[in-house]
């Protein structure tokens, strides 16, 4: 038997997600990229097979089985399509405000039905000015009696008009930077609350990314996450629990597009012999296979990491690291299996040009690939460490 991190409940959930992604979603995959519509299907198939709840505690009607089992469950599903996985790595980034700032009002109003995926989620912090930038947001919350009154925008967002809850954060103090942001719960029939319009895009094309726009639109004072000026530390302690589903996702193409290429490799002959043979094509699937394991390694010890209560600078690092390796993994092992394919590789025939333009996006959403190495730079720069310089231990 193979080795596995799995104990034998979270494997046969494992199991479970793996057959529903092989008989289920690889047959619709190359449809939702083609059509570039949101797969609701998808979504029913999570819904009937309780999907969703592996991301939620037991207490508000989820599994409870932990985040390592739901990293696996996103790279189970991203083998075969990177827009279906998306949709459950939403879900928790979406939700994990609530997790970490609700209060039990707030949680018993709303966890249960994004548990059962009767609600999906959205998370709201990009706008057209500030991306990486997030502090310089320029959309504001002010209290109004028994509300507060948004006004402004929000670009990219994931989910966009799918979602029926959204994680917002805004100015409720425009002149004290981070510490003047807020975060909020804004629910879709909001008054005031709109979707201007939707992206088309390279990849991912199933997945909604829109524009969200605040004109007055009230939301009651009890959506409030946490406390005023908390909004910023939310919205990264969030981003330290999410990027990884994002990892999770990047894994799944990397290894999706390796699992392709070697039985293609293995099929296609030329010059006598299957291109499996030929020794440059041979090191191509061997190198795509380490660097597969060697990120798979970095996900699997954050989720480990987090099942075991790690929190702070350690997670925070470990995050960014599983991140920045499974993206880059993804989108070298598909560059590869293109090249692999050759010709067949570049024709939407076969699946691994979808996996390639999939693939890019993972290095760019929840944190660039450049911000990810700021932040593992600065972790690395508070540690202490012995060290050698001009040959001196110091
Ligand atoms: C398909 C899609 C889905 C998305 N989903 C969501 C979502 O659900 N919710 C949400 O809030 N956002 C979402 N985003 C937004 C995404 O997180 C941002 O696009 C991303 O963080 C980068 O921000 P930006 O596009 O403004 O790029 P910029 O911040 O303008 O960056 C441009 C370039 O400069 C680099 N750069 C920026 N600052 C530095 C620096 N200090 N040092 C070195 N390099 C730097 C960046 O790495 C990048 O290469 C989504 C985006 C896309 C495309």
């Amino acid at each position: 038997m193979a080795f596995d991190v799995l104990d034998d409940e979270q494997r046969e959930l494992r199991d479970l997600v793996r057959t529903l992604a092989r008989e289920r979603i690889a047959p619709r995959a190359a449809e939702i990229d083609a059509s570039h519509e949101f797969p609701w299907d998808i979504v029913g198939l999570y819904r009937e097979n309780d999907i969703f709840g592996l991301f939620f505690a037991e207490e508000f009607g989820g599994l409870g089985t932990g985040a390592l089992l739901s990293l696996v469950a996103i790279e189970e599903v991203a083998k075969v399509c990177a827009t279906s996985a998306l949709i459950l790595a939403v879900q928790e980034l979406g939700s994990l405000g609530l997790k970490l700032a609700g209060d039990e009002e707030q949680k018993e109003r709303f966890l249960p039905r994004l548990a059962s995926g009767e609600w999906l989620a959205a998370y709201a912090l990009t706008e057209s000015g500030s991306g990486s930038d997030s502090a310089a947001m320029r959309t504001t919350a002010r209290r109004e009696g028994d509300s507060y009154v948004l006004d402004g925008s929000k670009r990219f967002i994931t989910n966009a008009g799918v979602a029926s809850l959204y994680t917002v954060f805004a100015k409720t103090d425009p002149e004290a930077g981070h510490a003047g942001i807020s975060a909020f719960l804004v629910e879709a029939d909001a008054a005031g609350f709109a979707v201007a319009r939707l992206e088309p895009k390279l990849g991912i094309a199933g997945s909604t990314t829109g524009e969200l726009t605040f004109d007055g639109c009230r939301v009651p004072a009890g959506n409030l996450l946490g406390e005023e000026g908390e909004g910023f530390r939310i919205a990264m302690r969030i981003l330290d629990r999410s990027r990884p589903g994002v990892a999770a996702q990047a894994l799944g193409i990397a290894q999706g597009a390796t699992d392709y290429a070697l039985e293609y490799a293995k099929t296609r002959e030329t010059m006598g012999r299957p291109i499996a043979e030929h020794q440059l094509i041979a090191a191509k699937l061997a190198d795509m296979e380490t660097e597969c394991e060697a990120a798979r390694g970095l996900l699997y010890r954050f989720g480990q990491m987090l099942d075991a209560g790690v929190g702070g600078p350690e997670l925070t690092k470990a995050s960014a690291m599983a991140k920045l390796k499974c993206g880059d993994v993804a989108m070298a092992a598909t560059t590869e299996a293109v090249q692999i394919l050759g010709g067949y590789g570049y024709i939407k025939e076969y699946p691994v040009e979808r996996f390639m333009r999939d693939a890019k996006i993972t290095q760019i959403y929840e944190g660039t690939q450049e911000i990810q190495r700021l932040v593992i730079a600065r972790e690395m720069l508070k540690e202490t460490r012995a060290f050698l310089l001009g040959g001196v231990a110091a």
